[in-house]
């Protein structure tokens, strides 16, 4: 009987240790008008530097070095496995992954959080404000898309959620990534500064939150009885993003920058990046704020 036992022992070790090995399980899927869209897979790639495209039709960026990575942005439930299984293409380690961060708690970019959490370890820092819906597994009652509903707004919680405060700077090996939190598409969004070298040329990476004043139907960004104008935070944000040192810019969502139309331009010349355009900030925040006064100008009209 021990005998057998302790010949068993050496086996059960092994299963244990493989079934640590970054088996990733996904969560349920969400599923949405768009959700088919933004699954789809997409072959990773270099930004810049150590800095690399591992999401699909949504963006995430993974941050390497040789003390460990850091993961922005988590997809839909169901884009977990990509983001993971790009991770791994690339050459690199899910368990490797030591921080994971979020622009803002959507499930189209948090949604993901929790499976790749539990598969890399990883510890996840986010803003006051997101962290409560993270940890929530939904928006909070004061996000612009509260009223759409737990079925359209729900994503898997996420656990242990650590805070990041406006301008704190984390760090790991030689990556010092930087919370900006712009709030205004939500309560807690966070836009994200680093460097990142190729050679001896450093250069400034922005992620920048959404911007975008869109809401549920009845939400006014200009204030009503339940809550006060949310346009001078947002404008604050805005004006956030179109100040800060930034030669490339990426977004949550790859169309707003450009990520297909660059790509291809890269491939007639793989001699330049396309993605180096230290106007981008400005000109992405400058479209926000034509959105966000048309938002403005349409509740004043609506009154
Ligand atoms: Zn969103």
């Amino acid at each position: 009987m021990t005998t057998s036992l302790h010949r068993l022992l050496p086996l059960v070790v092994l299963l244990f240790g493989a079934a640590n090995a970054a088996e990733l399980v996904a969560d349920a899927p969400h599923h949405c008008d768009a959700c088919e869209t933004w699954s789809k897979p997409r072959e990773p790639f270099r930004i810049y530097g150590n800095t690399w495209y591992v999401g699909g039709g949504l963006s995430s960026v993974l941050i390497t070095t040789a003390k460990g990575h850091v993961l922005i942005d988590g997809g839909l439930p169901q884009t977990a496995p990509t983001i993971a299984a790009n991770i791994e293409k690339l050459g690199f380690k899910l368990t490797d992954v030591k921080y994971i961060l979020n622009s803002h708690t959507h499930y189209d970019h948090a949604g993901g959080i929790a499976a790749l959490q539990r598969a890399s370890g990883a510890q996840v820092f986010a803003s006051p404000a997101s962290k409560l819906a993270l940890e929530r597994g939904g928006p909070m009652e004061d996000d612009p898309q509260f009223a759409f509903g737990p079925e359209h707004n729900n994503f898997p919680p996420v656990k242990d959620v650590r805070i990041i405060k406006e301008g704190e700077t984390l760090r790991i090996g030689n990556i010092a990534i930087t919370a900006h939190i712009t709030p205004g598409h939500t309560p807690g969004g966070t836009s994200w500064t680093w460097e990142s070298c190729n050679g001896d040329l450093c250069i400034a990476l922005v992620y920048a939150d959404s911007l975008n004043s869109v809401s549920a139907t009845d939400f006014r960004f200009t204030g009503d009885a339940s809550h006060t104008s949310r346009v001078p935070v947002f404008e604050k944000s805005i004006d956030t993003v179109a100040a800060l040192p930034c030669d490339i810019l990426i977004t949550p969502h790859p169309e707003f920058f450009d990520l297909d139309a660059k790509l291809a331009q890269r491939e007639k010349n793989p001699s330049q990046n396309p993605f180096i355009d230290d106007g981008a900030c400005k000109a992405y925040a400058a479209a926000a704020r034509e959105r966000l006064a048309k938002r403005i100008a349409e509740e004043v009209a609506s009154k």
